[in-house]
């Protein structure tokens, strides 16, 4: 920190400051349940109370904590316990105060000498969570493997889609580009991520084919081999098979292992998303969702949906990281240096889209610390606990009616008057601001999804929410 210029904070102010922060961020999660959790603002309310021009001369730091005033209206809080929308983005306590260490050292871990720890960290970590989560071994630096941490899972489906492509193409398409003829297969319950990866790869909407799902809404293998074979008869090159572990709208489980085996056979690239499901893996009795995954040549998951570390911390892990370096990798004479010419260490640049790279696995770690194996454990089975509860009393009502397997934290449910009214039923508990639920569409049938895994939600919370929809849906018929 500067301590001679007049423009900068000093450290006695920013140690002030930072004290008062804290105590703002803790004051918050104090006080997180009062808000409506569905931000209630209108477009541009926010804006409106901005001024037109930024300020010529700085303000006081506590001027500027007190515009959060201005903010907070227009904040959706996803750290609310009553928050079920989307998949959670589940907190704590150590990991918000890892990310703030990280903030605060400022490094960019591009390559292995701009921070040997935020790239050896990374590493580690990743190794632990291999065996934490029993994943197969192939995923760990010292095979011919490795993790990395990406910030989405977004673009860890589009990493894997990117060096799919390559190695079809022998290394040739970062050069040639596409050639028009490579086909990517997803079910039709994969992510949008996937489809977006598709566009911005080269592959071309027209070359991804969507994979029929039965009636558990998990991907058809007899229908991927069928459409694989066509293709090969129309001389098209099969090449990246995503399959979903916890799909979005429903977290159905795709069968890995019949995927993968024709995978195998045809030679295609299996990525595995599972983004959300991941982390109960963490616990041997939800192992099941690793069947598989022996076959995947990449697979991901987001700590930073179901376990406890801040957004963005996503895992990518491949089998074969040479693949995924000669895709990657790129070296402009201002990033050479003596120790990445030994070929000794990693340079996660070259494991990624990005060249800069925040120190994420600082936080993780400290997660992972502070928690120990038990307790990251314990969070995933009080949420499958909490769920089995939920599902009994939705089942139980008469009014209402389960559409979709519940694996593990996301019930599927509707109202058994139909499409239009359980969507008046989820607007009304929207706009109540007492929860947030989000919606999918199952064989064209409104869903509402209720998900669960926010870290500070009770069955407590559970129960209030679930008994404001019953009521709810009583008012409006
Ligand atoms: N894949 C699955 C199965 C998801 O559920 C989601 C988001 O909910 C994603 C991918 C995208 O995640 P991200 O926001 O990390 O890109």
């Amino acid at each position: 920190m500067n301590k001679s210029k007049k423009i900068h904070m000093k450290t006695e102010e920013f140690r002030k400051q930072g004290h008062k922060v804290i105590d703002w961020i803790a004051d918050y999660y104090d006080h997180v349940e009062e808000y409506p959790v569905l931000s209630q603002v209108k477009p541009g309310d926010i804006r409106s109370q901005l001024p037109d021009e930024p300020p010529i001369k700085g303000k006081s730091h506590d001027e500027i904590i007190e515009d959060m005033n201005i903010i907070m209206p227009g904040i959706t809080h996803w750290q609310s316990p009553n928050f079920h929308a989307f998949f959670p983005c589940a907190t704590s306590g150590p990991a918000i105060l890892g990310d703030l260490i990280s903030t605060g050292l400022g490094v960019n871990g591009m390559s292995w000498e701009t921070s040997p720890a935020c790239t050896e960290l990374e590493t580690h970590v990743l190794d632990w969570l291999v065996d934490m989560m029993a994943l197969p071994k192939k995923f760990k630096s010292n095979s011919k493997g490795g993790g990395v941490i990406q910030d989405t899972a977004s673009s860890s489906s589009l990493v894997a889609l990117l060096t799919a492509r390559e190695k079809a193409s022998n290394g040739k398409s970062n050069e040639n580009g596409a050639n028009g003829k490579f086909i990517a297969y997803t079910s039709s319950q994969a992510h949008s991520s996937i489809e977006k990866a598709v566009k911005i790869a080269g592959i071309g909407k027209k070359n991804m084919r969507m994979i029929n799902v039965d009636e558990h809404f998990s991907m058809k293998p007899s229908h991927l081999r069928q459409l694989i074979e066509q293709d090969l008869k129309d001389g098209l090159k099969p090449i990246f098979v995503c399959a979903t572990v916890g799909t979005t709208s429903s977290t159905a489980l795709d069968p890995v292992n019949e995927i993968g085996k024709i995978c195998k056979e045809y030679d295609i690239w299996l990525h595995v998303d599972a983004a959300m499901a991941g982390p109960a893996a963490l616990c041997e009795e939800y192992r099941f969702i690793n069947e598989g995954l022996d076959y995947a040549d990449s697979y991901n998951f987001n700590p930073h949906k179901w376990m406890l570390t801040n957004f963005d911390c996503s895992i990518f892990y491949v089998a074969d990281r040479s693949q995924l370096i000669n895709t990657m990798s790129i070296l402009p004479e201002y990033l050479k240096n003596k120790t990445s010419d030994s070929e000794s260490v990693f340079d996660l640049r070259d494991w990624g889209i990005p060249l800069g790279r925040r120190f994420r696995s600082l936080k993780l770690w400290q997660v992972i610390n502070y928690y120990g194996i038990s307790g990251l454990q314990q969070f995933i089975r009080d949420h499958m606990k909490m769920t089995k509860t939920l599902r009994l009393w939705i089942e139980s009502n008469k009014d209402f009616e389960i559409v979709a397997p519940t694996p593990l934290t996301l019930i599927c449910f509707r109202h058994i008057n139909g499409n239009a009214f359980t969507e008046r039923l989820l607007t009304r508990i929207n706009e109540s601001g007492k929860a947030y639920l989000t919606h999918t569409k199952l064989n064209d049938q409104f869903i509402i999804r209720f998900s669960i895994g926010q870290t500070s939600t009770t069955i407590e919370h559970l129960k209030k929410t679930w008994d404001y929809i019953v009521k709810t849906s009583r008012e409006i018929i």
